[in-house]
């Protein structure tokens, strides 16, 4: 039973199903329950925390402030709980969402090592079909996680290889030591960035495969002062309030800069953009307020980060090899401490996989295609040993975990199948033709293009209070009207379209997944979407049809 020492029996009936007991699923239950709603949450994995569950790899941790990158429904909550460093460490995230569960009494109504399986739509009512029976439900909620379906992709004779295989969003729980070892790190995007430094302390030898170069800019992480805490404990409303405000509702006391960065010269571009990358984090963005939207502003942003890597790291090929030549912020921003500097250490190497492709595993390590030198000749295969290999290889992003439990809804139509060319949906909520049911930070909503926790209380209050009124009325069924969810697609390609989100390849557009439709899938802008559910369920719930 893992961490959580108590395993709650699913019912056979509930007003509520939550699948998932993440961030999402917990507060989800939270809402539910103190509404009155019969409610059971289903957990794949043996605790709480989701996200946080899995990801123990070396390095881990949030990369939004902690201050930030927490719970505000409670007032008691975020007052008692003490963060130690500006962002926190797995281990403390874990145990800040165990104590939620106890303090909130969560887990009496959570039903772990329970995989869900399939959900079909029958009789007015969900039957949810999990590894160890079935509930019926009025209404389920997925609370599934964007980032939680690992994405390992496969090589040639992957099989054959002998030594030690890893996922960072699939840890073990006991933790693995590097002493002695030759390491590869396979990716090099958030969880590489974060974990490349700190396994290179540990391991003899550190090899980087790096298919895609990612723009990082350093964490400053430091221990938070107990007068910082005092002033924003003190006036935790106002601090909330304003970072709500904000597009990805996060840094609300760091708003973005007025001007663009064409508009101000260049000795006054490169002292904002010193600015930011001194005080570090992910705000560095926001120097400019066009970084997303000018492409000049944005090169002449990126140039910056590659004149840092340029006089971070020592040796000019590898640096070189380390430059991104993308649009700056099309990937997620990644933030790390020491990545760059990483690659000045004697047991570190970079591989460009661009111009070094992996060609096949071996029993002992992995066999590169190497170009001739001179580039007429035949390529030459090179091969290196190692004891370990860590996939950094991220997630089948937003629909991965949904698309794995087999979802039948009205007239027995699957969500994969409505799903096959995009994640069609209505506000990122809910999909026409599966009645009663919502997704938590679905594709279609700001989701990961912010602080996920803002995001997804948002979510569990607007649901909770759509299914009370819901209750409240006549009516038993609630869900997208079809051309209600025509236009939001169209809404959403068109806001995605204005910005430089598109202009390359990334998890944000499945492209990361072999086979996966090219859909722009989160909406850019919290603000100007949480008016927008506001304003439609003032409206009776405008774009849903309930029967
Ligand atoms: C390494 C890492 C760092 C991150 N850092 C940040 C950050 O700094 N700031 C930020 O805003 N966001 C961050 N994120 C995003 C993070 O996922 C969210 O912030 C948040 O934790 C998501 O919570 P959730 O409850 O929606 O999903 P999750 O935490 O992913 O939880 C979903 C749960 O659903 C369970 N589940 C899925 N399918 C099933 C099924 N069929 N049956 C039963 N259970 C199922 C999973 O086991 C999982 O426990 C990070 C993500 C990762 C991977």
């Amino acid at each position: 039973m893992g961490n959580n020492g108590r395993m709650a029996a699913a019912p056979n009936r509930v007003d509520v199903a939550i699948v998932g007991a993440g961030f999402a699923g917990m507060y989800m239950l939270h809402r539910a329950r103190s509404a009155g709603f019969s409610t059971h949450v289903f957990e794949r994995g043996s605790g709480v925390g989701g996200t946080w569950y899995w990801n123990r790899y070396p390095g881990a941790r949030c990369d939004v402030p902690s201050l930030e990158y927490s719970y505000q429904f409670s007032e008691e909550l975020q007052q008692e709980w003490e963060w130690s460093e500006k962002y926190a460490t797995q281990p403390e995230i874990l145990r800040y969402a165990e104590h939620v569960a106890d303090r909130f009494d969560l887990r009496r109504d959570i039903s772990f090592e329970t995989t869900v399986q399939s959900l079909n739509w029958q009789n007015n009512a969900w039957r949810v079909s999990t590894t160890s029976g079935a509930t019926l439900a009025r209404f389920v909620v997925l609370a599934t996680g964007c980032l939680s379906a690992a994405n390992v992709p496969r090589f040639p004779d992957d099989d054959l290889y002998k030594g030690n295989t890893y996922h960072t969003g699939n840890w073990p729980h006991e933790g693995v030591d590097f002493t002695g070892k030759r390491v590869a790190v396979i990716g090099t995007g958030s969880s590489g960035i974060q974990s490349i430094p700190v396994i290179a302390e540990q391991a003899e030898y550190l090899t980087v495969l790096q298919r895609t170069p990612a723009y990082s800019v350093p964490a400053r992480n430091q221990t938070l002062s107990p007068d910082y805490v005092a002033s924003v404990k003190a006036n935790y409303g106002e601090f909330r309030r304003k970072n709500s405000l904000t597009r990805a509702a996060l840094g609300g006391d760091t708003p973005t800069g007025p001007q663009g960065a064409c508009e101000v010269s260049d000795q006054e571009r490169h002292n904002a953009l010193e600015v930011r990358w001194q005080k570090g984090g992910l705000l560095f963005l926001g120097a400019f307020n066009d970084a997303l939207t000018n492409p000049t502003s944005n090169r002449l942003i990126a140039d910056f980060v590659r004149e840092k890597i340029r006089t971070t790291v020592c040796d000019p090929e590898t640096a070189r090899k380390l430059m991104p030549d993308a649009v700056i912020g099309c990937k997620r921003l990644c933030v790390d401490t020491d990545y760059y500097e990483t690659f000045n250490r004697h047991n570190v190497s970079l591989i460009d996989l661009r111009e070094q492709p992996i060609q096949r595993f071996t029993e002992s390590g992995i066999v590169f295609t190497r170009p001739d030198t001179d580039g007429v000749g035949e390529p030459q295969t090179i091969e290196y040993e190692f004891d370990a290999v860590v996939f950094a290889t991220g997630f089948d992003a937003m629909t991965g975990a949904i698309n794995k439990i087999d979802i039948q809804g009205r007239d027995g139509q699957l969500l994969t199948d409505v799903w096959s060319e995009g994640p069609v949906n209505y506000l990122g909520l809910s999909v026409h033709g599966f009645p009663n049911l919502f997704m938590i930070t679905g594709p279609g909503s700001p989701s990961v293009l912010t602080n996920m926790i803002v995001s997804i209380q948002h979510h569990v209050d607007w649901i909770t209070e759509c299914i009370a009124q819901l209750g409240d009325s006549a009516k038993t069924t609630i869900e997208a009207d079809s051309e209600a969810q025509r236009e939001w697609v169209e809404h959403v390609n068109t806001v995605a379209g204005m910005t430089l989100y598109t202009s390359c390849s990334s998890w944000y557009l499945g492209t990361n997944v072999y086979g996966k439709p090219r859909v722009f899938m989160p909406l850019p802008g919290f603000p100007a979407y949480a008016q927008r559910c506001a304003e439609i369920a003032r409206d009776d719930y405008r774009g849903f049809v309930t029967r």
